[in-house]
């Protein structure tokens, strides 16, 4: 009999999808030494955000076969220590998108007609219509930053009330923006500036921590209302208290902080700000879907089947994929590469095959390859199961296709196009380790491991000792450093491995100094 542990409180009637498959036992507010032993001899564990799945616990784990999270975020769980092992990893990443985008509006017509404070004042025994007079949603534009599965949630609903909606997210493109009725902006302080009402869908990732900052908010409308039911670290919370405090934006709608609890947090005096405690995904629907969700993605993987939620690559038969393991790493790598070069909207991925490569069933290398360019700007969520679904949802055309050419042996080719820009690169498989042969048409040889530097420049004398002399100077020491360039004195391409990652202050220096065209920091 399966033996499944769950660590975190679960509804009721996912446990009884689990019950149907094996032994459950719910051990809830474990301490660390308790966990390390009930996990010895389970071959399910199920959690939510509650129960932490570090390496440690992965470690005393002997028949552990598959993690099922019950809700969205996995950072709770180590994905690599678990891939190692073979532990499937599964989730329910759209169980509590509807529930989010529900509060959002509940939120922003608290906001808008001050419903929270209204309340307290009739309570305190006062009748006083004038002090709460509020403003309609009818009409209103509302700038929504990122149009994933919760900001498009949002954006149905806000169109229901007749909202003009202007969107940033730099990774989707017009078409599909325009498919949704949205106007999409290249520019977050355009949206600053033209929105009455924001709100933020965006995961908090190092681009975006801060993205609404001192700067932004000096370009908000007086009466602007802001919403976050994402992550706190998205807004500068001293910026936006300084802002509310002196009415310089009309109000904050908060369901996340930078520190939860907040803890002496200033924002929580103030009466224009309204505040909920993380309760986005705290309803009973979302909850239950969670669970069930989860406990039906575990039937399938013990049955068998190919879950749609599975996080990570133990999912598939591994031993099956034969020859064709290697270059979906390989594609998966250059799918991450190519998104965060372009920093934009992919609206197009040519993938080309060469060698013996384009013989052989290509799909799950296209799907690696999906995975990968989706991989930097989504959640956890996505998977070699859902990435064509994800990218098709998100405009992102695919085309595949074949080449005789002998070049380069098995290798495959791939051509990202944004709105505005071309990026491309040629990957193999060379003594077992994905490498970059080409760069922008430029021939390298690289393995492209940890932090990389890349750098498009005029092949000038001094130019790799400019470069150098400003990371020596913050201290970031060159792991390794490649040129590749068609001829003397032309256009080049610098690929540097960095040992830390580098600021954007480093990456300004470094793209102002002269014959340096454009320099990116990527992670693999
Ligand atoms: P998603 O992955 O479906 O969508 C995120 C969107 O953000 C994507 O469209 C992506 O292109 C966009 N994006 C990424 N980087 C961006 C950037 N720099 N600028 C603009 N757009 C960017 O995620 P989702 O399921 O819609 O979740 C959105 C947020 O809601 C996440 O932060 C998630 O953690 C949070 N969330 C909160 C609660 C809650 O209880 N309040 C519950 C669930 C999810």
């Amino acid at each position: 009999m399966v033996k499944i542990l769950v660590t975190d409180p679960l509804h009721e009637e996912a446990i009884k999808i689990l019950k149907e498959i094996g032994d459950v036992e719910v051990a809830t507010n474990l301490s660390k030494e308790e966990l390390l032993k009930k996990i010895e001899d389970a071959d399910v564990l199920v959690v939510r955000s509650g129960t932490k799945v570090d390496k440690e616990v992965i470690e005393h784990a002997k028949k552990l076969k598959i993690i099922g999270r019950a809700g969205v975020g996995v950072d709770n769980i180590d994905l690599d220590a678990a891939t190692k092992k073979g532990i499937i990893v599964v989730n329910a990443p759209d169980s509590s998108s509807i529930s989010v985008a529900e509060l959002t509006m509940g939120l922003m017509l608290a906001a808008a007609r001050n419903i929270p404070q209204a309340n307290n004042s009739v309570k305190r025994g006062e009748w006083d219509r004038k002090r709460f007079k509020g403003i309609e949603l009818y009409g209103k534009t509302l700038g929504v930053v990122g149009l994933g599965r919760i900001g498009q949630q949002v954006v149905k609903r806000a169109k229901a009330f007749g909202m003009d909606i202007i969107a940033y997210d730099p990774y989707v493109s017009k078409d599909f923006a325009k498919s949704l009725g949205v106007e999409l902006l290249d520019d977050l302080n355009e949206l600053c500036e033209r929105a009455d009402i924001i709100t933020l869908h965006v995961p908090l990732t190092p681009k975006t921590k801060h993205m609404i900052g001192e700067e932004q908010i000096k370009r908000m409308k007086s009466n602007c209302i802001i919403i976050n039911c994402a992550r706190g670290g998205l807004i500068d919370e001293k910026a936006l208290y300084e802002a509310l405090k002196n009415k310089k934006i009309k109000a904050a709608a908060l369901d996340v902080f930078e520190e939860e609890p907040p803890k002496n947090s200033p924002l929580l005096e103030l009466d224009n700000v309204i505040c909920t405690p993380h309760q986005g995904a705290s309803t009973e629907e979302a909850q239950k879907a969670a669970g069930t969700i989860v406990a039906e993605q575990i039937k399938k993987i013990l049955r068998g089947e190919l879950a749609e939620n599975i996080v990570n690559m133990p999912s598939l038969p591994m031993e099956k994929l034969g020859k064709i393991k290697p270059y979906m790493v390989l594609a998966e790598l250059l799918g991450k590469i190519a998104m965060q070069v372009l920093d934009g909207s992919v609206k197009k991925v040519e993938i080309t095959y060469y060698g013996d490569l384009a013989k052989e069933n290509t799909d799950l290398i296209n799907r690696s390859l999906l995975k990968g360019l989706l991989s930097p700007i989504l959640l956890a969520g996505v998977n070699l199961v859902n990435a064509p679904i994800l990218a098709k949802n998100r405009g992102i055309e695919v085309v595949e296709s074949k080449s005789t050419d002998k070049k380069y042996g098995n290798a495959i080719k791939i051509i990202a196009e944004s709105d505005n820009k071309k990026f491309s690169l040629v990957g193999s498989i060379i003594n077992n380790k994905p490498t970059i042969l080409e760069i922008e048409g430029y021939e390298v040889n690289f393995i492209p491991e940890g932090i990389i530097l890349i750098i498009r420049h005029i092949d000038k004398p001094g130019m790799i000792g400019k470069v150098g002399s400003i990371l020596g100077e913050y201290g970031i020491n060159i792991a390794e450093m490649q040129v590749g360039r068609k001829e003397p004195g032309g256009d080049s391409v610098m690929l540097i491995k960095l040992d830390h990652p580098v600021s954007e202050e480093i990456l300004k220096k470094i793209k102002s100094l002269d014959n340096i065209k454009d320099a990116v920091l990527v992670k693999s």
